[in-house]
């Protein structure tokens, strides 16, 4: 079996685990135990992703993924705030800042 070799990096979400080109995902690190969105997709630490789209982001509140990956309970509320946070996801433009 041949393996294509793909330019883009593949990355895995944590709600609908299909990986998917990195750039169709929003990237999250933790600080901590705490998670933080990632604008740049350059930020240092433990990273994790989740597609850019509504639905994942219930199935991952859903699933309690962010759980799992922060090992703590978050609660919706911290997670839609986080969400809020991404640029085009589920409000707002794709307006990224560098700063
Ligand atoms: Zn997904």
């Amino acid at each position: 079996m041949r393996r294509h070799k793909t330019t883009k990096p593949m990355r895995r979400c944590i709600a609908c685990r299909e990986s998917k080109p990195q750039d169709e995902l929003i990237r999250f690190v933790l600080n901590g135990q705490d998670p933080v969105v990632d604008l740049n997709g350059r930020a240092e630490g433990r990273g994790f992703y989740l597609c850019r789209n509504a639905e994942c982001v219930r199935t991952a509140i859903k699933r309690k993924a962010f759980n799992r990956v922060c090992k703590r309970n978050l609660d919706e509320k911290e997670i839609s705030r986080l969400i809020g946070q991404v640029p085009g996801s589920c409000q707002g433009g794709m307006d990224v800042k560098e700063s």
